[in-house]
C-alpha cells in the first residue's frame, strides 16, 4: 500500500498525527493508498517554512524563478505516463482523458507562468517635468491554495505556478479525495531544485487542514477552487482578517443550441461537454436548451451517441467514460436522477449505477443520464449535480431561453451554438456568465481571464489576472529636485 507524505521546508514528512486515511481507486472502489491526516500542527510547520524561505525566494531574480518553474514543466512532460495513470487511478477518470488534458495542463501552468513573470512589468508615468510616477507588485507572502477533486493536478498547479512565479511562498492542500498527483508533484519539485520552503503541500480533510490554512493569521491570500457552499465558508472565515480572495466555485452552465447552427460539429461537441470526466468539470454543460424546430432531431441523434459511449475500466484506452470519484458522490448524483422523476421529468437513457465485472465490480460507474419535460426552475435544473446527468429542454425564441439559461444563482460558462454571428453577439452580452464558447467547449487560452459571476465566484484566474491577484500594488511618487 502506498503511503504519502506531506511535503514541507523540502522534505517528504509524516503528519504530527501520525495518522493516515484510506484512499480510494474509484474504478475499484477499494482503498490503495493512505494520505496524511494532518492538522493544524502541521499547516504552522508549513507556513513557518514558507515564511522563512519567502525573503530570499521573493528576491530571487524572475530570471532564476521562471528557470525553476520551466524545470517542474519538463519533468511533468518527462513523467506524463506516471501521472496520468496516477490521475485515473485516484479520481476515477479515463486515463486517455489525463494524458490528453490534465498532466499536459499541468505542465502548460507552469510553462505559461514561467514566461509571463518575465513579460509582468511595473507602469511608469512621467508627471510633470521633474517627477516620475511608477507602481511596482510585491508578492504578497505567503499564499494558502486550496484545490478540489475533479482536476486534480491541472488545478492544483493553475493556482500555484502564478503564486510562486510572483515570488510568493505557498501552503497548498489538494483535495483529500485525489491527493496522488499533488504528492508525486511534491517529488518533482525536489528534483527540479526548488529552495525548501517555497512550496508546502499539507494533505488531509478540508475542515481541519483547509480551515487552518484560511484562518492563519500569516496567510494573507487565499486561492480557492471547490464548492459554492464551501467557498462562503471560506468568506466568512477570511473576512474579519481582509483576506485577500479568489473563489472558483460551482456552475449549472446552459449549452444552448440554435437551429442554424452546424448540427454535425455541435452533436460531437456536446456529447463532450455533458459527459467528459462523467460530468465532473465545472464547465459541463448540465442544462442543454435545444431551439424547438431542431428539438426532435437533436433528441434522437443525442440519445444515439449517449447510447454508444463506452463506460468502463478508466486504464482502458477505448473508455469514453470511467468511475465517479468516490461512493457518497455517486449517491448524490443518483438520487438526483430520483428527484428528477419526482419532478416529472422523463429518463430518455441511463439513469442507474452500472456493476461492471470481476475487480470493478464494486466500482463507482453510472451510465450517462438524459432527461426531458422538466421546469426551468425545478431543482434538478437549478441545483449543480457534477456528474453524468443533462436536461433537455426546447425553446422558441431568444429572449425566452435567455431567460431560462440566466435562471440560476450560477454564472460560470456557456456554450452557445449558432452560425449568426449577430446572434452569438447579442447572447454574448446578455447571458449571466464568466467564459461564453461559441461553437465549441473548452477551448482555453492560459492568458484570457478564468472565472465566474454570481455564485461561481469572485475574481479571475489565468494570464496576467492570477499575477496581479497574487501580487499587491505599490504606487511611488518620486519628485526630482
Ligand atoms: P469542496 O468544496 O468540497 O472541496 C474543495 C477543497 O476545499 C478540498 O480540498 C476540500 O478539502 C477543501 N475544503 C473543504 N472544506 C473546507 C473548509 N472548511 N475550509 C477550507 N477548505 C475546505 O469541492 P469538491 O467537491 O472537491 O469539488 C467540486 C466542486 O468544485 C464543484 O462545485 C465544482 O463546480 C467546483 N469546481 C469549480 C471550478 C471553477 O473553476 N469554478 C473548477 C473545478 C471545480
Amino acid at each position: 500500500m502506498i503511503q504519502l507524505q506531506n511535503y514541507i521546508n523540502g522534505s517528504l514528512t509524516t503528519p504530527i498525527s501520525n495518522e493516515y486515511l484510506d484512499n480510494y481507486n474509484p474504478s475499484t472502489g477499494k482503498v490503495y493508498s493512505k494520505i496524511p491526516d494532518s492538522d493544524h500542527r502541521d499547516v504552522q510547520m508549513a507556513v513557518d517554512a514558507a515564511k522563512k524561505a519567502f525573503e530570499a525566494w521573493s528576491n530571487t531574480s524572475k530570471d532564476d524563478r521562471s528557470a525553476i518553474l520551466y524545470r517542474i514543466s519538463t519533468l511533468i512532460e518527462q513523467n506524463l505516463d506516471r501521472l496520468a495513470e496516477a490521475e485515473s487511478r485516484d479520481n476515477g477518470k479515463p486515463v486517455s482523458l489525463a494524458k490528453r488534458v490534465d498532466i499536459p495542463r499541468a505542465a502548460h501552468n507552469f510553462r505559461f507562468y514561467a514566461t509571463a513573470i518575465l513579460h509582468f512589468s511595473s507602469e511608469s508615468h512621467s508627471m510633470e517635468s521633474n517627477a516620475i510616477n511608477y507602481t511596482h507588485r510585491d508578492p504578497v507572502g505567503v499564499a494558502g491554495c486550496i484545490s478540489p477533486w475533479n482536476l486534480p493536478l491541472y488545478l492544483f498547479s493553475w493556482k500555484i505556478a502564478p503564486a510562486l512565479a510572483a515570488g510568493n511562498c505557498v501552503v497548498a492542500k489538494p483535495s483529500e479525495i485525489t491527493p496522488m498527483t499533488a504528492f508525486l508533484l511534491s517529488e518533482i519539485c525536489i528534483e527540479a531544485g526548488l529552495p525548501k520552503g517555497v512550496l508546502n503541500i499539507v494533505h488531509g480533510y478540508g475542515p481541519k487542514v483547509g480551515e487552518a490554512i484560511v484562518s492563519h493569521p500569516d496567510i494573507p491570500l487565499i486561492s480557492f477552487t471547490g464548492g459554492t457552499q464551501t467557498g462562503k465558508h471560506i468568506a466568512q472565515v477570511a473576512a474579519p482578517m481582509f483576506k485577500k480572495l479568489s473563489l472558483e466555485l460551482g456552475g449549472k452552465n446552459p449549452t444552448i443550441i440554435f437551429e442554424d447552427c452546424d448540427f454535425d460539429k455541435m452533436l460531437n461537441t456536446v456529447v463532450s461537454s455533458s459527459f467528459d470526466n462523467q460530468g465532473q468539470i465545472c464547465l459541463c454543460g448540465s442544462r442543454i436548451f435545444i431551439q424547438d424546430s431542431l428539438y426532435d432531431k437533436f433528441k434522437a441523434e443525442f440519445i444515439k451517441r449517449v447510447d454508444g459511449l463506452k463506460v468502463g475500466d478508466p486504464k482502458l484506452e477505448t473508455t469514453n467514460m470511467g468511475a465517479l470519484v468516490s461512493a457518497s458522490h455517486l449517491n448524490k448524483v443518483l438520487s438526483y436522477v430520483d428527484l428528477a422523476k419526482e419532478e416529472g421529468g422523463r429518463v430518455l437513457t441511463g439513469g442507474s449505477r452500472i456493476r461492471l465485472e470481476g475487480n470493478l465490480e464494486e466500482g463507482w460507474y453510472m451510465e450517462p443520464t438524459v432527461i426531458e419535460g422538466l421546469d426551468y426552475q425545478c431543482r434538478t435544473n437549478q441545483e449543480e449535480i457534477f456528474g453524468p446527468v443533462v436536461t433537455i429542454t426546447p425553446f422558441s425564441t431568444i429572449e425566452e431561453v435567455l431567460k431560462m439559461a440566466n435562471s440560476t444563482k450560477y454564472g460560470l460558462a456557456s456554450s452557445v451554438w449558432t452560425n449568426d454571428i449577430n446572434k452569438a453577439n447579442y447572447i454574448s452580452k446578455k447571458i449571466h456568465a464568466g467564459i461564453v464558447w461559441i461553437n465549441c467547449w473548452l477551448l482555453r487560452d492560459l492568458r484570457t481571464p478564468f472565472g465566474g459571476v454570481k455564485q461561481s465566484g469572485v475574481g479571475r484566474e489565468g494570464g496576467n489576472e492570477a499575477l496581479q491577484f497574487f501580487t499587491e500594488p505599490k504606487n511611488v511618487c518620486i519628485k526630482y529636485n
